[in-house]
C-alpha cells in the first residue's frame, strides 16, 4: 500500500490512525458482532457513539452549556437555504458580508427567503481581503450577519473573529460558515449565534453537516420548513429526529478522540500555523511562485498559489503526481494551484510539497 499526499480541498485526507482503526472495526465494532454502518440509530451501541462524539466536540470547541450541537444533514449548501428559513423569525432582513465564492452563494440562495442586505463586500479586491469590521454597514434590525470565516476557493481566512459588539452591535447574532477551518484554530463559541459546516474537510465523511447553535434561537423556523431542518426539532430528538448519517458520525467521532490525543484544538492551531509559515514562507521568497491573497487575510487551510509562467502549470502538476503529491489543481473559478492543508496533513505533508515546488523552480528557473 502506498498512500499519497492528498492536498484535496474536501472531501479530504483523514488522519491515518482513524482509518485503521475504522478498518479494525469495520466487521465487529467492540464485540457487538456488526458494524457500525450496520446498527440501528436507536440500539444503545450507536447512541454511545453519538454521545461520545458531541460530547468530544463539545469540549474540543469549548462549547457553552446554552448551545446546541446538531448533527445535520445536506451539507452547507442545503444551510443556505435552512438558516434563513430557521433565524429569520418575525424579522424581514438579515445581512451578508461576502468575502468570496461561499458567501455570495450563502447571500443568493437566502434571498428566496427574505430580504438579504450586503453589509459588506470584499469583490472591489477581487475577493482577497476581509473588510474590517468597522467598514460593515449594518441594517436597522438584522436577524443575523452572515459570514464565512474562510473562503476554501479564494484562500481567504478572517484574521479576527467577528465580534459584533465591537461595533456596539453585539445583539445581533454572527452566523458563521466554518466548514472548511472548523477544529483548527481556537474561537470562541460565545461570540456566535449559530456556527456550521460540512464534516468532509476538517472532520470526516461527505454527508454529516455540523450546527452548533444558541439555544434562544430555537423555535423561530418559518412554517414552510422541512420538519427534519427545523433546529427545535432536531435538538429536542438530539439529532435523531430523522436517521442520522451514523457512519460519518462514527468517522467524526473517531477524528475527535484523535485531536484530543494531538493536544486539541490550540495545539492543532500552532501546527496549523507552522504548516502555513512554512509554505507562505516559501511561496513569497521564491520569486517563482506567488500568492495573490493579502497577507493578513491568507488562509492557514486552504493556500491558492501561481506559477509566475502559467504555461508550466501542467508539467507542475503531472510532476507532482510522479512524487506522490496530489489534488494539487486550483478551483476553476481561480486557476492556477491550490493546496488544501487541513488538520489532517501533517508538517510532513508540506514539507514534501516545499521541497517539490524548489526543484520543480530549480529545474525550469
Ligand atoms: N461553504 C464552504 C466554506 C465550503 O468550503 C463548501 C464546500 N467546498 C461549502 C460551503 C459547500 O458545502 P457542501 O458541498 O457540503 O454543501
Amino acid at each position: 500500500m502506498s498512500r499519497v499526499w492528498n492536498f484535496s480541498a474536501g472531501p479530504a485526507a483523514l488522519p491515518e490512525e482513524v482509518l485503521r482503526q475504522a478498518a479494525e472495526e469495520m466487521l465487529d465494532w467492540h464485540g457487538a458482532g456488526m458494524g457500525v454502518m450496520e446498527m440501528s440509530h436507536r440500539g444503545k451501541e450507536f447512541v454511545a457513539i453519538a454521545e461520545a462524539a458531541e460530547a468530544d466536540l463539545r469540549e474540543l470547541l469549548a462549547v457553552p452549556a446554552n448551545y446546541r450541537i446538531l448533527f445535520m444533514q445536506g451539507g452547507a449548501i442545503a444551510e443556505n437555504a435552512i438558516i434563513p428559513m430557521n433565524l429569520l423569525g418575525d424579522k424581514v432582513v438579515a445581512d451578508y458580508v461576502l468575502t468570496g465564492s461561499w458567501s455570495v452563494k450563502s447571500y443568493k440562495e437566502a434571498r428566496k427567503y427574505g430580504q438579504m442586505n450586503v453589509a459588506a463586500s470584499a469583490e472591489a479586491t477581487g475577493f482577497t481581503a476581509v473588510p474590517a469590521m468597522c467598514d460593515w454597514q449594518l441594517s436597522a434590525d438584522p436577524a443575523y450577519v452572515f459570514t464565512c470565516t474562510n473562503e476554501t476557493i479564494g484562500g481567504v481566512e478572517y484574521p479576527f473573529e467577528p465580534d459584533l459588539a465591537q461595533i456596539g452591535r453585539g445583539e445581533v447574532p454572527v452566523v458563521a460558515d466554518m466548514s472548511s477551518h472548523i477544529l483548527s484554530r481556537v474561537i470562541d463559541v460565545s461570540k456566535y449565534g449559530l456556527i456550521f459546516g460540512g464534516a468532509q474537510k476538517n472532520i470526516g465523511p461527505a454527508g454529516l453537516t455540523i450546527v452548533i447553535v444558541r439555544e434562544d434561537l430555537l423555535g423561530r423556523a418559518m412554517a414552510l420548513c422541512p420538519s427534519a431542518f427545523d433546529y427545535r426539532t432536531v435538538a429536542e430528538a438530539g439529532s435523531m429526529y430523522n436517521t442520522p448519517p451514523t457512519y460519518a458520525i462514527y468517522i467524526a467521532g473517531l477524528v475527535f478522540q484523535w485531536l484530543k490525543r494531538q493536544g486539541g484544538v490550540a495545539a492543532m492551531e500552532a501546527r496549523n500555523v507552522a504548516k502555513a509559515r512554512l509554505l507562505y514562507d516559501y511561496l513569497d521568497g521564491s520569486g517563482f511562485y506567488e500568492s495573490r491573497v493579502d497577507p493578513a487575510c491568507r488562509s492557514r487551510m486552504n493556500v491558492p498559489f501561481f506559477l509566475k509562467d502559467e504555461s508550466l502549470n501542467d508539467a507542475f502538476l503531472s510532476g507532482a503526481k510522479e512524487a506522490g503529491l496530489v489534488q494539487l489543481k486550483g478551483h476553476k473559478s481561480v486557476g492556477g494551484m491550490r493546496a488544501s492543508i487541513y488538520n489532517a496533513m501533517p508538517i510532513e505533508g508540506v514539507a514534501a510539497l516545499v521541497d517539490y515546488m524548489k526543484a520543480f523552480a530549480a529545474r525550469h528557473g
